[in-house]
C-alpha cells in the first residue's frame, strides 16, 4: 500500500470517528484532498486509492493539473475546486477549467465567474467565503454582510449557490475551534432556510476537522494528513 493510500486510509477512518462521535452517517461529509504544490504523481495515488475530489489554490498550478487529468481515462469522474484566493485578472481560468469555487467574496468576482462559465458546463458551484475569526485575512466577508451577497450571487444564471466555506485562524483547542464552527453551522442553517440547494458548509482542515465535523461541516479540506507536509521553497 503506498503511503498516500495509507494516509487517505487513515483520514477516512478519521472523519468516521468524528461523524459517528457526533451521531452524524460519515457519508454526510465528502473529503476534499488539497493537492498544491504536490505533483501530479501524488494525485494519480490519490486516484489510485479511490480518491475522487481535489482542491487546488493557485489558479496555474490547478488548471495545469486539471487539464492533465483531463486527458486521463479517470478524469470525468475527478471533481477539481477552486480553494485560493482568487484575483479578478484570473477569474476566467477559475470559470473555464473548475467544478465549484469556494472563495466567491465580492459581486465582482461572482459576476465575472457567471460571464465567464461557458455555455457547455454545467452551472459553477460557488461557495461564499465567510471571514468568521480572523482579523488578520482580507479574504471572506463578514456575516452581516452574507444576506446581500447571497442574494445577488443567487440570481446569477451561470453559478449555484451550494453554500459557505471558512478558514477560521488556529485556535488553542478543541471547544474554541467548535465555539467558531458553531457559528458558521448557524449562517449556514439560516441561508439555507432560504435558499434550498444550499447544502455545503466546507469547513475543516487536517489539524481541526473534528471540531469541524461535530459542528456540521458537510466537506473537509485535507492536507497535509493525506499527501505531507508542503515544500514552498519551489514555489
Ligand atoms: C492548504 C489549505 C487546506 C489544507 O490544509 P491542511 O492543513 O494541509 O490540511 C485547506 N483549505 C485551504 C483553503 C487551504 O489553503
Amino acid at each position: 500500500m503506498s503511503t498516500i493510500q495509507q494516509n487517505l486510509q487513515d483520514v477516512r477512518n478519521r472523519i468516521a470517528a468524528a461523524a459517528q462521535g457526533c451521531d452524524r452517517a460519515p457519508e454526510e461529509v465528502t473529503l476534499l484532498a488539497v493537492s498544491k504544490t504536490k505533483p501530479v504523481a501524488a494525485i494519480a495515488a490519490a486516484i489510485a486509492a479511490g480518491q475522487r475530489a481535489f482542491g487546488e489554490n493557485y489558479v496555474q498550478e490547478g488548471v495545469d493539473k486539471v487539464q492533465h487529468f483531463a486527458a486521463q481515462p479517470e478524469g470525468a469522474t475527478l471533481d477539481w475546486h477552486f480553494i485560493g484566493p482568487l484575483q479578478s485578472n484570473k477569474s476566467r481560468l477559475v470559470a473555464e477549467n473548475f467544478a465549484w469555487c469556494h472563495t466567491v467574496d465580492r459581486l465582482r468576482i461572482a459576476s465575472r465567474l457567471n460571464e465567464q462559465r461557458p455555455a457547455d458546463m454545467p452551472p459553477l458551484n460557488v461557495l461564499i467565503q465567510i471571514n468568521i475569526s480572523d482579523e488578520q485575512s482580507k479574504s471572506g466577508i463578514v456575516l452581516a454582510e452574507l444576506s446581500a451577497l447571497a442574494e445577488a450571487v443567487a440570481a446569477l444564471p451561470n453559478l449555484r449557490l451550494r453554500g459557505l466555506m471558512a478558514i477560521p485562524a488556529p485556535q488553542e483547542d478543541y471547544q474554541s475551534q467548535l465555539a467558531v464552527f458553531s457559528q458558521m453551522r448557524d449562517a449556514f442553517l439560516a441561508l439555507q432556510q432560504q435558499y434550498p440547494q444550499v447544502d455545503t458548509l466546507s469547513m475543516g482542515m487536517t489539524d481541526d476537522m473534528t471540531a469541524a465535523i461535530a459542528a456540521g461541516s458537510t466537506l473537509v479540506r485535507i492536507g497535509t494528513a493525506i499527501f505531507g507536509a508542503r515544500d514552498y521553497s519551489q514555489a
